[in-house]
């Protein structure tokens, strides 16, 4: 029998053998998170190159060697006795501590040099062992020894320098992890070292050459590896404008007179094709005299800047019409304001409601509707001056902000002009159709009052525009104010609507989207008024929210929900697998003892806490507060999952995403509506998409409502959705016969 490769230790250098193993070993240490992920590989490598058949890690901690539990084997059935002995506590290591004090590579052919395992290798038919030093600036000959790895030979012969002059090589770029460990601890930034596993990986020889590009380092870049190595880094990555900052730069630091860079820093780098693109880039010196090196990691920001910006503007404008929306809107009168009190000027705010929109709306369907309000905003926007706003506050509502005014003798003007607009009809599909608004004027003089103040003030004036007819303008006066709290009766209705149980909780399915099978179900609520029928809940919620009404209002839905939910089991198999979801109001989440709340409402329904979804809309979250995490914590231990409502609709940054432990997405339906229109209009859905699958977390797209839109999202790999074109939110009595059916819409094979 011939013996094996590892039997007889290998006495030959077989070049083409340690090419490859050095430069897997140069790889993964590239990319490695840790010592211990990287050093198994490495491991691996050299003993098989070399014909080892055991490797063995040994930690260094304050010139101490430990043992880990990081071991190579080519049979485990002979060596794994060795593992035993590793973990004994105690155990000395002769050879280990001598590679730590020469820093260089050790041999022994007396077993009993390698400590506690001595006996064990014996007995496995080893005979000699090596330690190779690791250095923790991953130069194989400097620094500080941080850790070893020692291999064992079945020959008790020294093997020849030059395949332990290889295997010093490949081992030593271990160091490069631990360096590169340090520079992410540095950086406080664990997270650092989660994300460069997919980064472009550079480094430059003391010339500036290029000496390492890794295949991402190809695709940022556009150069091959072939192409690449041996060149500057100047000419290849760098725009033309900061050669000199970055010669100088690089100079510096290879000199010992400037720091790297600071870990994560943003820069722009040069594509081959001449574009620009924004950069972030962690970079590290490595080596010591004579061979110094400048390594870096770079991240193409292009795409998340890309997402970023277009998520930005879609939070401040307006979709449909491409203007302003309310939040930049009350932006923008904020600043208006303070202007004005500098200048001693006014301000008038106008808001613009367009009378029975509604029906307008049904009589020429959704897209007409669409169309006619594009042209509403088109003509505000013709009246204006330039420096003016003009905001689509949300379905028929629009305002208008007009800086620098004469008081309210302007602002009556600007008033009396906006209702004129309207009498010119608008072209829609071909016919004129004739339209009026109900105008409210505010007028603001001072930085004093909130914008939320003027706000109110125009839309006060506004309804009472409606009330006293209609196509015409009122201008607000403090008078009105006290017609508004009438509204107050609202809440004074909803306090009692909430007493006497007026308030039903209808269920819309969440479904699987690529069988259609229902996954759960979202709890929404409506109001049975005595007086004007079956309210949706943006008729009261929000003033529920505003007089703090909403806490006692969730309470109700989250304990008829889960009653509900835990009803389903009993009437159907699938029942104790569906979920249900709940909205959450920030100020519920804010209450202290809510998650108790919430787990004796669990307890007393009987419902299972992994069924239970509590959605909270984005905005809350943003804000972050440290009582949100730790709410958010709590309801986590209890075994609920928590979902982000409405997701990109708020957008400011998106880091609350890795902070808080969330586990679904629920993309707005804004996103949706476009989807099926084709690849502009579906690029932010597939990003949403594609980020909640990179985070890990359930995407359900909101107000699916057409079998395009089905198609498109199943295509995006979305695996969640709810919406009419399923079905809509439906009474309890209702929720039997979907579980029956089973799947909403199957799988089309033809598709
Ligand atoms: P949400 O949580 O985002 O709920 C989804 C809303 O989208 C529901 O409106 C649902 O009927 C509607 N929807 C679903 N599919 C489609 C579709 O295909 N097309 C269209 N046009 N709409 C669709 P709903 O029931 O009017 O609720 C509106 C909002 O009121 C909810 O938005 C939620 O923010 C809030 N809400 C509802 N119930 C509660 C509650 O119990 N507590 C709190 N705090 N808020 C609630
Ligand atoms: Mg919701
Ligand atoms: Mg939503």
């Amino acid at each position: 029998m011939t013996p094996t490769r590892e039997e007889v230790g290998a006495n030959d250098l077989d070049a083409r053998l340690w090419l490859g193993a050095l430069h897997r070993a140069a790889d993964v240490s590239a990319r490695a998170v840790s010592l211990e992920s990287a050093a198994g590989d490495v491991m691996a490598q050299v003993c098989s190159a070399a014909g080892w058949p055991v490797a063995w890690l040994l930690a260094v901690a304050g010139g101490r060697v430990e043992p880990t539990h990081v071991w190579h084997m080519t049979d485990h059935d002979r060596y794994g006795s060795l593992l035993a002995v590793g973990d004994e506590e105690g155990m000395g290591a002769p050879l280990a501590a001598r590679a730590v004090a020469l820093g260089e590579p050790v041999w022994t052919g007396d077993l009993a040099e390698v400590g506690a395992v001595c006996t064990e290798a014996a007995h496995a038919g080893l005979s000699g062992a090596l330690a190779f030093p690791i250095h923790d600036d991953g130069d194989g000959h400097g620094g500080v020894v941080v850790a070893v790895v020692q291999c064992f030979s079945v020959r008790a012969e020294r093997p020849p320098p030059d395949v332990v002059a290889m295997a010093a090589a490949a081992v030593g770029q271990l160091g490069r992890v631990v360096d590169r460990e340090r520079a992410a601890a540095a950086s406080d930034e664990a997270v650092l070292m989660t994300e460069v596993a997919h980064d472009a990986y550079i480094a430059v020889d003391e010339l500036g050459r290029i000496v390492e590009w890794n295949p991402e380092a190809e695709a940022v870049f556009g150069w091959s590896r072939a192409e690449a190595v041996g060149r500057p880094l100047v000419d290849l990555a760098v725009p033309a404008r900061h050669h000199d900052d970055f010669i100088d730069h690089l100079g510096r630091v290879l000199a010992g007179d400037a720091r790297p860079l600071a870990p994560r820093r943003e820069l722009v780098a040069l594509h081959r094709s001449g574009a620009e693109f924004p950069v972030q880039v962690t970079v590290w010196t490595n080596g010591r005299d004579g061979s110094r090196r400048i390594c870096g990691f770079v991240r193409d920001l292009s795409e998340r800047k890309r997402f970023e910006g277009q998520l930005a503007s879609q939070a401040l404008h307006d979709r449909l019409t491409g203007l302003p929306n309310r939040v930049l809107l009350r932006d923008r009168v904020e600043h208006a304001l303070a202007r004005a009190g500098r200048r001693g000027a006014s301000v008038a705010l106008l808001i613009a409601d367009i009378d029975r929109f509604k029906l307008i709306n049904e009589s020429l369907g959704h897209d007409g509707g669409d169309r006619l309000l594009v042209a509403v905003g088109e003509r505000l926007t013709e009246l204006l001056r330039p420096g003016d706003t003009v905001a689509r506050m949300g379905g028929d509502e629009f305002a208008l902000l007009c800086e620098d005014i004469d008081g309210y003798k302007d602002a009556v003007s600007i008033a009396a002009r906006v209702v004129g607009a309207f009498e010119k009809p608008f072209q829609v599909q071909g016919a004129d159709m004739s339209l009026t608004a109900s105008v409210g004027v505010a007028v603001g003089a001072v930085a004093g009052p909130a914008p939320e103040l003027l706000l109110r003030d125009a839309d006060v004036a506004m309804y009472r525009a409606k009330d006293g007819g209609r196509d015409r303008y009122e201008v607000f006066d403090e008078t009105m104010l006290v017609d508004a709290t009438e509204r107050l009766s609202v809440e004074h209705d909803l306090r009692r609507g909430i007493a006497e149980g007026q308030l039903r909780l209808y269920y819309q399915p969440i479904v699987h989207l690529d069988t259609g099978a229902i996954a759960g179900f979202e709890a929404l609520v409506r109001w049975q008024h005595p007086l004007r029928g079956l309210l949706p809940p943006l008729e009261f919620i929000p003033s529920a929210e505003e007089t703090g009404l909403i806490v006692p209002l969730g309470r109700y839905v989250l304990q008829e929900a889960c009653l509900e939910a835990a009803r389903w089991g009993d009437i159907h198999p699938s029942g104790e697998r569906l979920r249900i979801s709940v909205n959450v109001s920030a100020k519920q989440l804010a209450q202290p003892g809510w998650s108790d709340e919430v787990a004796q409402t669990l307890a007393e329904s009987g419902l299972a806490p992994r069924q239970l979804v509590l959605e909270i809309t984005e905005s809350v979250l943003m804000d972050d507060t440290d009582t949100t995490a730790v709410r958010l914590e709590e309801l986590r231990r209890l075994g609920v999952r928590i979902a982000i409502d409405d997701f990109g609709t708020g957008y400011s940054s998106l880091g609350y995403l890795r902070r808080l432990p969330v586990d679904i997405l629920k993309i707005d339906k804004s996103f949706i509506d476009g989807v099926a229109e084709g690849p502009h209009e579906s690029a932010l859905a597939r990003a949403v998409v594609k980020l909640a699958s990179t985070l890990r977390l359930e995407a359900v797209a909101e107000g699916i409502n057409s079998r395009k839109q089905l198609l498109q999202l199943r295509r995006l790999r979305c695996p969640y959705g709810q919406g009419f074109y399923f079905s809509r939110p439906q009474p309890p009595a209702a929720i039997p016969r979907l579980l029956d059916l089973g799947a909403l819409e199957g799988v089309d094979p033809g598709e």
